[in-house]
């Protein structure tokens, strides 16, 4: 597993069900990389494109979007930990708030993941957010909570997971909490629990050039999950590089 520690900040890039061998040559001729190594850059394509990725892939991680809850058997269609693991995957995205509406991923399920990958030495990415009802409700801390108690296992700790806050609302939208909010927030997640004191916690949703400086330069986040604009090649080297 990588060492979390050696590194003071993460950038993934979250491309979703985009991308295919000609974008990942194009990605690839383009990207500048940072020269400060303490930068951890994590690409998550589809999981198809992960073995051609891993194969061009030079100064950043390779990440995955999710994987099942279960370690092996009669499962079609399923992708394993242990499989990822094959490929030299690092890190792996779970419980996206679209996995959690789109296809009714629950918070247990999404622990067991977290736990597989874990034994498979790859670093989940536990996604929480709440929608804007329950913003609006002023129910968010109560919301991120229970996610947190329930989605994260008890072998997880700062060594070999990632949280990231993931506002629903403002993912692929263009809106985005205040910066208070944000670093509020995150202090929640750090503080409301003793175990989570000394977790990275990223933030995600619609980070773009204009806005990323302002939320990266705030105490309590260490860093970005990035979407839409992670497909924006010349956005998105501006936005490591930095
Ligand atoms: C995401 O999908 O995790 C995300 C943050 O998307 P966007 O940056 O497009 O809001």
């Amino acid at each position: 597993m990588i060492k979390l520690k050696s590194f003071s900040s993460f950038f993934v890039a979250n491309w979703k069900l985009n991308g295919n061998f000609k974008f990942i040559d194009q990605f690839i001729s383009n990207i500048s990389l940072p020269g400060d190594k303490s930068k951890c850059i994590v690409i998550c394509p589809t999981s198809i494109h992960l073995d051609y990725l891993s194969r061009k892939k030079t100064g950043f991680y390779l990440g995955a979007q999710n994987i099942s809850q279960f370690k092996d058997g009669a499962f079609t269609g399923e992708i394993s930990a242990d499989s990822l693991q094959d490929l030299n995957v690092n890190f792996c995205i779970i419980g996206h708030s679209e996995r959690r509406k789109i296809f009714y991923e629950k918070d247990e399920e999404i622990k067991f993941k977290a736990e597989n990958l874990i034994n498979n030495n790859i670093i989940p990415i536990i996604c929480v957010g709440e929608t804007l009802e329950e913003k609006e409700k002023g129910i968010t801390n109560e919301i991120l909570k229970k996610q947190l108690k329930n989605s994260v296992p008890s072998s997880s700790n700062s060594d070999n997971t990632l949280i990231a806050y993931e506002p629903i609302w403002a993912i692929g939208t263009g809106l985005t909490p205040t910066t208070k909010e944000i670093d509020n927030t995150h202090i929640f997640i750090r503080e409301h629990d003793p175990k989570f004191n000394k977790f990275k916690i990223l933030y995600g949703g619609s980070v773009k050039t204009k806005n990323v400086k302002e939320i990266t330069f705030l105490l309590n986040v260490d860093c970005v999950l990035i979407g839409g604009t992670s497909l924006k090649l010349d956005e998105f080297a501006n936005i490591i590089q930095d």
